[in-house]
């Protein structure tokens, strides 16, 4: 233990907070039992993980959410990404207004497309065309079809601890042995699905190298998270990207990045430049459609020449392109491209984290905040973890009491500690002095207080 009285004049703090009001809350919980499958539309609403149920947010403004029972938040949530600028920014609000006047929806072209994927594309190297869809699974589901018919392979290659969305044959997990089978994590998914699926670990190249020696000429595609954030925030090296990259062009197979929550995070182009790599599809969700309903797939003009009509890769969708959804998707990544917008806010970020961090280390807590731009990952480990397998799924108790003891204290973190946190330009240095204060506390509460 280091001596804990060398950080600020932060004193050890291990008394709980009364639980705040949550009644309004826990009303229409119950209510939307009625209406959906566990009282949610997406399940990791659905607090199975944390204490109590989940809040229905009634208002979000900047980076504070309230809640029905007029709590109110520091929000690092974000809606799992998408706010980049925060919440009601008046810049986008005012672009979806302007766009609704003139009516919701034509299932026609509408210059509004153009004009997203103007400014998409012209600033940015790693894509020549794109087709817009309505969300990140959508994206994913439609870059492996085009892997598949492009390559007229059937295979792909996925990470264990990489998700891409709800996609029937990207629903497997890792079988026992270094390249297996997928078998599916979900029921209503095929075998002969998850039987094109190949799952190994991250962070390994024999793996890698394994799989192809295994089904060579089967593996239309690779495919894998920017950096993988949506099992703990999974840091890959570069020069492993880089393998991927080779890898996948030796053997004739497509290198997919899914950047729905890299894109336009980690820089306008995301991961593929951070990396500085080329991968042949991208896909984008969350940030593209600032809060709308919005994801998009981009390649190569060539590669996307395969898409219908172009091509015979059948993908279509009445509301894509959604005339709303685009001006929401302009008003925000326009805002996106002014000189020094990530490098203020992942500056902003890294000192945030970096902060928690010396705290956590002055205290001799085996805590460890992964971060890469403006994500960040709160694990209670001491190790470098690079593949899901290395998390310990025991330390999930301690993020169970941390996220309490944080919604005590006005801080709201998705309600999972495999789910990362998100910090938005709309974050001021008073509502993230806030929240580290909050931090803190719940830190002290979880190491020092006795919860067996
Ligand atoms: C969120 C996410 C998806 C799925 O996007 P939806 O819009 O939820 O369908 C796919 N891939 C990654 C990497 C994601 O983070």
């Amino acid at each position: 233990m280091s001596d804990s009285s060398t950080f600020h004049e932060q004193p050890i703090n291990t008394t709980s907070l009364p639980d705040i009001s949550r009644a309004q809350s826990a009303a229409l919980y119950e209510t939307a039992l009625h209406y959906f499958p566990g009282g949610v539309n997406s399940p990791v609403r659905a607090f199975k993980s944390v204490f109590g149920t989940p809040l229905f947010i009634k208002k979000g403004d900047g980076c504070t959410v309230w809640d029905a029972d007029g709590n109110q938040f520091v929000d690092f949530c974000c809606s799992w990404g998408p706010l980049i600028l925060g919440h009601n920014n008046p810049v986008v609000k005012q672009h979806v207004l302007q766009a609704i006047d003139s009516g919701m929806s034509f299932g026609a072209p509408t210059e509004l497309e153009n004009d997203l994927a103007s400014l998409i594309l012209s600033n940015n190297k790693k894509i020549e065309k794109l087709r817009f869809v309505s969300s990140g699974t959508e994206a994913v589901m439609s870059a492996i079809r085009l892997a598949r018919g492009y390559t007229k392979r059937d295979k792909i290659l996925k990470f264990d601890g990489c998700y891409h969305g709800h996609v029937d044959s990207l629903l497997v997990k890792a079988g026992s042995g270094l390249v297996t089978f997928g078998e599916t994590s979900s029921a209503g998914v095929p075998k002969g699905f998850a039987d094109e699926t190949i799952v190994i670990p991250l962070n390994d190249k024999e793996a890698v190298k394994a799989a192809f020696d295994q089904f060579p000429g089967q593996i239309a595609a690779v495919i894998i998270e920017g950096i993988p954030a949506n099992n703990g925030l999974l840091i890959q090296t570069k020069e492993y990207i880089q393998f991927l990259r080779e890898v996948t062009k030796t053997n004739q197979s497509l290198l997919i990045f899914d950047e729905v929550i890299t894109g336009f995070r980690l820089g306008f182009e995301g991961a593929a430049a951070y990396y500085d790599v080329n991968p042949d599809i991208i896909t984008y969700g969350k940030i593209i459609g600032g809060g709308m309903p919005v994801g998009a797939y981009g390649a190569s003009a060539e590669i996307m020449g395969h898409v219908s009509p172009e091509g015979s890769v059948y993908q279509a969708g009445t509301l894509s392109g959604n005339p709303v959804a685009m001006a929401a998707g302009i008003g925000q990544l326009s805002q996106l491209l002014q000189p020094g917008f990530y490098k203020k806010l992942n500056a902003k970020a890294a000192s945030f984290v970096e902060c928690i961090q010396e705290f956590a280390n002055n205290r001799g807590y085996k805590f460890k905040v992964f971060t890469a731009g403006s994500m960040f990952w709160f694990a209670f480990t001491d190790q470098n973890i690079q593949a899901a397998a290395e998390i310990d799924a025991s330390s999930m108790t301690y993020f169970k009491v941390m996220h309490r003891e944080l919604l005590n204290r006005g801080v709201y973190l998705g309600p999972s500690g495999y789910e990362i946190g998100f910090i938005s330009d709309a974050h001021t240095a008073a509502d993230l002095d806030k929240a580290k204060k909050a931090i803190f506390d719940s830190l002290d509460i979880v190491f020092l207080k006795d919860y067996a």
